[in-house]
């Protein structure tokens, strides 16, 4: 029997308990559109996603996950004006537009694989799936969906008569934005699904069509991805607030209308990353990106962290010392975790009544502040023992991802005679000839004291000390050797 977890679905605008349709379950990501660097707003959509992701597979769901690279089509109106994004990048650096996508793609793995985000199963590319895109554009043109004009081939709203229920729309006021921004399209709400190439400018990226030579639509990039691969009705879709209204409807509009079947089960929207000044947005220019905090000492770890101190559906103010303040309880938080003992058996039993308030938040709709302020508790729990707080901490930390253990001391042996103890503690066990010198380290240093020699005592101490060993005189007589690096100590000691 899995954990009920409640998701909030925009579609429905409450949280429901989740029930799969697919198995694996599936996910479809809205990624990123690759003409500039990713700022770290649009990372927090990653890491809200991440967390999904790593929720349902510790629930013990198997997951099939899709990222999509949009490199073209993207306009900088979602309303289908404006220039493409990527040919606008393009000009800027005064490179193809191949190249900005290839660079800035592989600059947005870069900052997946640092903030330690799980990897999809597939990050397809826009410029891949023409072939699919067309089809798809096809296919709404055969069912009656679509109109032509001279820029391109519309999405026809009016013959989709659900297409304002999804964001709540008011058809009203729609009708009043009419004037403006209509071009030839019947109406506002109607989108591009297939954009002929200008007349008057020559585009980098553009392929033939039955309409003419262009480019696809953004909105239809997504469905024909997302259904490329993934079956209707997917099991959930994602991305940022901003893309309900205009995004997403439309891709639930051109999807249902080409499938006749609903085109996702759960509609997940993560609440934008704000600064002081409106939000954080790569065309305003005023972003902040994830290598900008690595070089003022914030780690991605760090920034992850920060994020999970608002739920994702919250906007999280972003600031200096908000950030700083992260980096200062994450490090806080490692610390705690560093000086637990490993000793104790572990109770299965034990672990998860421990882990009850961590699963409680996270399966409350991924409440991260809740789960952060569960996994402090865990740490002060007086009923569990330093193993059993370290194997709950490791299965809060498969839903975090912070690698909260790594470096952490936590493999501990024993060495004993005639009642003098020693304990070795590490990050392997201590074994071989390493284990041999340190034993005869510590006996001959206990001969010292024992004698009054303190001097030849400490000696010995600062050349463990040296070797990143650190030893320390326990209450009862017995001695612990903390071993920083288990080569390292090998590599000076045992030479
Ligand atoms: P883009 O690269 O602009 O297509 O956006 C990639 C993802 O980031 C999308 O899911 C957007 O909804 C999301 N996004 C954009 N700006 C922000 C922001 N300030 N905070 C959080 N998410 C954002
Ligand atoms: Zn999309």
């Amino acid at each position: 029997m899995k954990r009920e977890l409640y998701l909030f679905n925009t579609a429905s605008s409450k949280k429901e308990c989740f029930q799969p349709v697919n198995d694996p379950v599936s996910i479809y990501c809205c990624g990123p559109t690759v003409y500039n660097y990713a700022h770290i707003g649009n990372l927090r959509t990653y890491i809200f996603e991440d967390v999904l992701k790593r929720t349902l597979i510790a629930l013990g769901y198997k997951v099939k996950h899709l990222i999509n690279i949009t490199d073209v089509g993207h306009l900088t109106s979602d309303a289908d004006t404006g220039e493409d994004k990527m040919e606008s990048g393009a000009l800027r650096e005064g490179k193809t537009v191949w190249d900005i996508a290839a660079f800035y793609t592989g600059e947005f793995m870069k900052n997946f694989r640092d903030l330690l985000l799980l990897q999809p199963d597939l990050w397809p590319k826009a410029t891949d799936h023409i072939s699919q895109m067309i089809d798809m554009v096809s296919t709404l043109e055969q069912k009656g969906y679509t109109y032509t004009t001279s820029d391109g081939v519309y999405f026809d709203t009016g013959k989709f008569p659900q297409y304002c229920e999804f964001a709540n729309l008011d058809p009203n006021a729609l009708k009043a934005g009419e004037r403006v921004d209509m071009g030839e399209k019947r109406m506002v709400t109607d989108f591009a699904l297939w954009k002929i190439s200008p007349k008057d400018k020559k585009r980098q990226m553009e392929w033939d069509s039955p309409w003419g030579k262009g480019f696809p639509g953004w909105h239809i990039e997504c469905s024909a991805m997302a259904l490329a691969y993934l079956s209707a009705p997917l099991d959930i879709h994602c991305g940022g607030m901003d893309h309900v209204r205009v995004h997403h409807s439309n891709e639930i509009a051109q999807s249902e209308a080409a499938t006749g079947k609903p085109f996702a089960k759960y509609w997940l929207h993560g609440e934008f990353l704000v600064l002081d000044k409106g939000k954080m947005a790569k065309s305003g220019g005023n972003f902040v990106t994830l290598e900008a905090l690595k070089s003022e000492g914030i780690s991605p770890e760090a920034y992850k962290f920060f994020c999970y101190s608002a739920h994702y559906r919250s906007p999280l103010r972003f600031s200096w010392e908000g950030v700083r303040a992260s980096v200062q309880s994450l490090s806080n938080l490692r610390k705690g975790i560093a000086s637990l003992g490993s000793q104790g058996v572990v109770s299965q039993q034990s672990v998860q009544d421990a882990l009850v308030h961590f699963w409680g938040a996270v399966c409350d709709d991924l409440n991260m502040p809740r789960a952060v302020a569960a996994v402090w508790e865990l740490l002060k729990n007086n009923n569990l023992s330093g193993a059993e707080k370290l194997e709950a901490i490791k299965q809060a930390d498969a839903v975090l991802g912070l690698d909260l253990l790594v470096g952490v001391q936590h493999v501990e042996s024993l060495w004993e005679k005639d009642g003098y103890k020693i304990m070795f503690i590490a990050d392997t066990q201590i074994i071989g000839p390493l284990r041999d010198v340190l034993v005869q380290k510590a006996l001959q240093r206990k001969v010292a004291r024992a004698e009054k020699k303190y001097g030849a005592a400490d000696s010995i101490r600062d050349e463990l000390q040296l070797a990143g060993v650190v030893v320390k005189d326990l209450p009862d007589g017995s001695t612990e050797c903390m071993v920083e690096n288990f080569d390292k100590a090998q590599a000076v000691l045992c030479e």
